[in-house]
């Protein structure tokens, strides 16, 4: 199992970070994409890449912290931790109007510079959207970046234009919960050359580990979910997901 999308940098890992990066491949998980979220968090991803053999980094600034970042003078910085051999993504990267930490006109400039940056570049994006579609559609059908909208929950309309652009669509434990339907309707519609699985950990733990912290072992929930609703076994699933991952991210 490859985990797309995981924040080891956050400090619930600070007791044994190191203990369980290095025991995921005996418990399943090949490999994991931890994704930064900060200008702090780029260097901290980066330097977990390279002390795991089985950890790559995605660097990037998170729609959270769009209004704390001096785009200007972190660019460069930004392409140093994108030039180094285990950062192979662009992320986390997006719009989030829900909690609107950042002024929304800030986060839509920090996403488009972040996304003429990936084209520059020709660097797969991992990208974050809440309750900001069309802003997102927007900027996405501007800049068609390769990539993926990581814990996809919207609807099938969305869904289908996010597959028309070529992106994946990332899911994790959402799927698992009994009050939301849409995330696993999405999940069986993603056809299965471009569906990706992921954590979020330390976030969104699949059920029966929902509201306790995720880790990337938790991701054979949301596989078994998904095949079980989409009639093929959590193997068949499995495969196909990694090898999308394969495809789109470089990383063996
Ligand atoms: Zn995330």
């Amino acid at each position: 199992m490859i985990d797309t999308h995981a924040h080891y940098d956050d400090p619930r890992f600070d007791g044994d970070r190191d203990e369980l990066l290095s025991a995921l491949p005996e418990n399943g998980v090949q490999w994991v994409l931890t994704c930064a979220d900060s200008t702090q968090s780029c260097e901290a991803v980066a330097r977990l890449a390279e002390k795991h053999p089985n950890v790559w980094a995605a660097c990037g600034i998170h729609p959270h912290n769009a209004s704390r970042v001096d785009w200007a003078a972190f660019e460069p910085r930004l392409c140093q931790y994108l030039a180094r051999p285990k950062c192979v993504c662009l992320g986390e990267i997006g719009l989030d109007y829900h909690y609107d930490f950042s002024p929304r006109g800030v986060q839509r400039e920090v996403f488009a510079k972040q996304l003429a940056l990936a084209a520059k570049l020709d660097m797969p994006v991992s990208v974050h959207i809440r309750e900001a579609t069309q802003d997102s559609l927007e900027l996405l059908r501007q800049y068609r970046p390769r990539g993926v909208v990581h814990c996809f929950t919207g609807s099938l309309e969305t869904a289908q234009i996010l597959l028309d652009l070529g992106l994946y669509l990332g899911f994790g434990g959402a799927v698992t919960f009994k009050n939301a339907k849409k995330p696993l309707e999405a999940a069986v519609f993603c056809p299965l050359d471009r569906l990706l699985l992921e954590t979020d950990a330390p976030y969104m733990a699949p059920e029966p580990f929902r509201g306790r912290r995720c880790d990337s072992t938790h991701i054979r929930c949301t596989a078994e979910k998904i095949a079980g609703a989409r009639g093929i076994t959590a193997g068949e699933l499995i495969r196909a997901a990694d090898e999308n991952a394969v495809r789109l991210l470089g990383v063996r």
